[in-house]
């Protein structure tokens, strides 16, 4: 899936660099006239990308993608929590690519940050929030600018009167299909009014069973969990005393496979230590509301998420939701596919984020716009120069403003309207 994602970004890039380098017109004043504009991209030289763990080749090369497309050199750092893929990364770019301009850098928070004390003409980092303001602290210093590629609570918010089959079968794919919910993108908790839940407990059980067996502990198509230290943090969560007797699917764990089953929690308070922190990981905690509307003030209570789901076949809910929830990206009726439309830009919004990538924005990510006015020697007007005779202000002030007939009465001489 990852490579497939890579070649398809790769392939956008080469079939579209010549439209995305090519320099864009921009229209001009009357101020300036005679001249025409236009939007230089120019690279921004060298840049760092650090990246996580969670799709380490898709994370680590896509950014890539957009630095050398807009002309960078950069460093890579890989995440070492994925060792194996950061070393075959490091070993592949020193094979296959032009290392006068694109190195890897394996290693950990020493190695990171020692390359982040350097300065940069960007940085791209994907990843957690804590780490997120080290690297901003650091790229202030030399007033790099950074992309920040971050997580957060992804909300789902299920109405009633929907085909709930399709709508849970596409949350299901969302968390535990995407890395068994070790995804950025991955839905984190839903919100479904307190006489739908039933119906959707039993929908998402049935559909899991369908997807992952009666053993989901035994199924192939459920990732394990990356280190033990994920698998405590993932524990804590379900060991919290507020969460007890929540837990209506699941709840497996087998410690020294790193497995956790897909579990779903129902009503659980906003005060548990799983509503207060991303989960990324295999558990879905369904909250209740009396009526869906209810559902927004839950989503803007908390930081903005990096994406919020809506399933409803209701036009007005759907709107209010787009209008009213703030997230980087929203998708209504699906869950994280947003991911793969190479036109919509990909990043989060406060909290989850700052800045873009995919397709043209990974471009644009990494390209410095350049304004260019280009004038000729004709076309030079007295009324830029001194002495200012009043006449002239007169003139100049009606060109600011862009009042046609201003400029005309100014022109022909006559006194102010
Ligand atoms: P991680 O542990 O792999 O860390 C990310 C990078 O930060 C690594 O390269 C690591 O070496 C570096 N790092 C760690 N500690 C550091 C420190 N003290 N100083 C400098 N660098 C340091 O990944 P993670 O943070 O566990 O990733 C999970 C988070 O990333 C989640 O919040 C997830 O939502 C988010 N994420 C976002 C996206 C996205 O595209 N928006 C994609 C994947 C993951």
């Amino acid at each position: 899936m990852q490579v497939g994602m890579l070649k398809g970004s790769i392939r956008l890039a080469l079939k579209e660099l010549k439209r995305w380098m090519a320099p864009e017109k921009a229209k001009t004043e009357i101020t300036t006239f005679p001249s025409s504009a236009e939007i230089v991209s120019e690279p921004l030289g060298v840049v760092l990308i650090i990246s996580a763990w969670n799709y380490p080749f898709l994370l680590s090369l896509d950014p890539v993608v957009g630095a050398i497309a807009a002309g960078n050199a950069l460093i890579l750092k890989p995440s070492e929590i994925a060792p194996a893929s950061s070393s075959l990364l490091a070993k592949l770019v020193g094979e296959y690519m032009d290392s006068s301009s694109i190195r890897v850098v394996e290693g950990a928070v020493a190695e990171t940050s020692a390359l982040l004390e350097q300065k940069w003409d960007k940085i791209f980092y994907t990843g957690n929030g804590r780490v997120a303001r080290i690297v901003m602290a650091a790229a202030a210093k030399h007033l790099t600018p950074v992309v920040l590629e971050l997580g957060g609570k992804s909300p789902v918010v299920v109405d009633s009167g929907i085909n709930l089959q399709v709508a849970t079968r596409r949350i299901i794919m969302g968390k535990w299909g995407c890395n068994n919910g070790q995804a950025c993108i991955s839905p984190d908790y839903i919100v479904t009014t307190k006489d739908y839940a039933p119906k959707l407990v039993d929908s998402l059980r049935c559909e899991l069973e369908n997807f992952f067996g009666k053993k989901p502990m035994e199924s192939k198509d459920l990732s394990r969990i990356v280190n033990s230290n994920h698998f405590a943090r993932l524990s804590n969560m379900l060991d919290d005393d507020k969460v007890a007797g929540k837990i209506v699917h699941g709840g497996e764990r087998d410690k020294s496979n790193l497995r956790i089953a897909p579990t779903i929690l129902l009503d659980v308070p906003r005060d548990s230590l799983i509503m207060s922190e991303e989960i990324f990981g295999p558990l879905l905690p369904i909250l209740t509301v009396d009526k869906i509307e209810d559902s927004f003030d839950i989503i803007n209570s908390g930081t903005k998420p990096l994406a919020a789901y809506v399933f409803t076949n209701n036009k007005k809910l759907r709107e209010q939701f787009v209008t009213m929830v703030s997230a980087g990206g929203v998708v209504v009726n699906d869950t994280t596919l947003h991911l793969a439309v190479s036109s919509l830009p990909f990043g989060g919004v406060q909290e989850s984020g700052m800045g873009s990538y995919h397709g043209k924005f990974s471009f644009d990510a990494f390209s410095h716009k350049k304004a260019v006015l280009y004038r000729s020697f004709a076309g030079d007007a007295a009324l830029r120069y001194p002495p200012y005779t009043q006449g002239k202000l007169r003139l100049m002030k009606a060109l600011m403003s862009g009042s046609i007939i201003g400029i005309i009465r100014a022109l022909l001489g006559f006194p102010k309207a």
